[in-house]
């Protein structure tokens, strides 16, 4: 106990920033599964970020960083260690570089709604995925066949001596769902993006497309969920096959664990529905892979990132 509070008192004497205690990580995850993580503090600025990582570095306390926990399974045990959520948000136009910045923390719908206001075009395909622009460029999200990697010019993330670090997109190794970002554990403070001037009628009519087509596929906003669970098999020749299909062929469609469940409109979207644990959806999961292991002869990887209890950033 004492220990805990010496900790929560150097990290505010290092940082001037406060620490809640046995904070529910469930609150914090679209899944809305997860145990209560020891320490835990939302920051609203990326010099708050970097002060808030460079602390628990200093003081060698496990700390792991999130942004929306979109993407996320947390553990039922919760985190030994410090939660950094990361709110801090800011978007600015770069018109010498054809660029929109954006802090880390600011959600992709505030991105793409600046995009349409200022009439620029190229991040409409990021209309619906939920999340931050730093767990986006973490995973390279995307979708209809393009990835936010593709826009990227430059990636601001902190050294492990605190300081700032400009990476360009040959750096990042940007592929299918990952980027070297994923390997190395940067902290992502600032993103440029590539954008064109474009009409603000047609951008608009492309996200509303879009927006629709993922209305058809997904399951209802509010289902406890962290998206698509496995990432699309590539095979040799390039070619990817919808994992969603390889699940519905190797009989997935009802499958349960406990509270867990397979979304019958899309087998590749695992749900929660109601006070299911993490050990269940991982339990389903690997369920899942057998079976179409035994079906396909092909391996699936999740894309859903599970946070063991000790998993550390440091
Ligand atoms: C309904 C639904 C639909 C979805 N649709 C899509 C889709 O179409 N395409 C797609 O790609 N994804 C999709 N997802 C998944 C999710 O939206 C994306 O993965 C998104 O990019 C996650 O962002 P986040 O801020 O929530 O990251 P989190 O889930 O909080 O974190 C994900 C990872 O990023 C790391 N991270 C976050 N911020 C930083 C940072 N600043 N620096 C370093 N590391 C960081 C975290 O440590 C973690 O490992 C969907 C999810 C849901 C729930």
């Amino acid at each position: 106990m004492e220990e805990f509070q010496d900790f929560s008192r150097h990290f505010f004497e290092e940082t001037g920033l406060s620490l809640s205690r046995q904070v529910l990580l469930a609150d914090y995850s679209s899944f809305r599964i997860g145990g209560p993580a020891d320490y835990f503090l939302e920051v609203r600025g990326l010099g708050d970020l970097a002060r808030a990582v460079q602390a628990a570095r200093k003081f060698r306390c496990p700390f792991y960083m999130i942004g929306g926990g979109y993407n996320l399974l947390f553990d039922d045990a919760g985190y030994r260690g410090l939660i950094i959520r990361n709110s801090a948000a800011g978007l600015r136009f770069r018109p010498e570089r054809g660029c929109l910045e954006a802090d880390s923390g600011t959600h992709l719908s505030d991105l793409v709604e600046q995009a349409l206001k200022d009439g620029l075009t190229g991040l409409e395909f990021l209309a619906g995925i939920p999340g931050t622009v730093g767990g986006a460029v973490f995973g390279n999200a995307g979708a209809f066949g393009q990835a936010i990697g593709d826009r990227v010019v430059e990636v601001t993330v902190l050294s492990d001596g605190g300081r700032e670090q400009s990476l360009g997109p040959e750096k990042l190794n940007f592929e299918y769902r990952h980027s070297s970002l994923k390997t190395e554990h940067k902290i992502i403070l600032r993103v440029a993006l590539k954008v064109e001037p474009g009409s603000r009628a047609e951008i608009l009519k492309k996200m509303e497309d879009y927006l629709n087509q993922r209305a058809r596929k997904h399951p209802p906003g509010e289902t406890p969920c962290a998206g698509s669970y496995f990432k699309n098999p590539i095979l040799p020749g390039g070619r990817k096959i919808p994992a969603g299909q390889l699940l519905e062929q190797a009989g997935a469609r009802g499958m349960r664990v406990g509270q867990a469940a397979v979304y019958p409109g899309h087998c590749n979207f695992i749900i929660n529905l109601g006070g299911a644990t993490a050990r269940q959806v991982l339990t389903l999961a690997a369920e899942l892979k057998e079976k179409v292991w035994q079906t396909s002869g092909l391996r699936l990887e999740e894309e859903v990132i599970f946070v063991p209890e000790d998993a550390s950033m440091l």
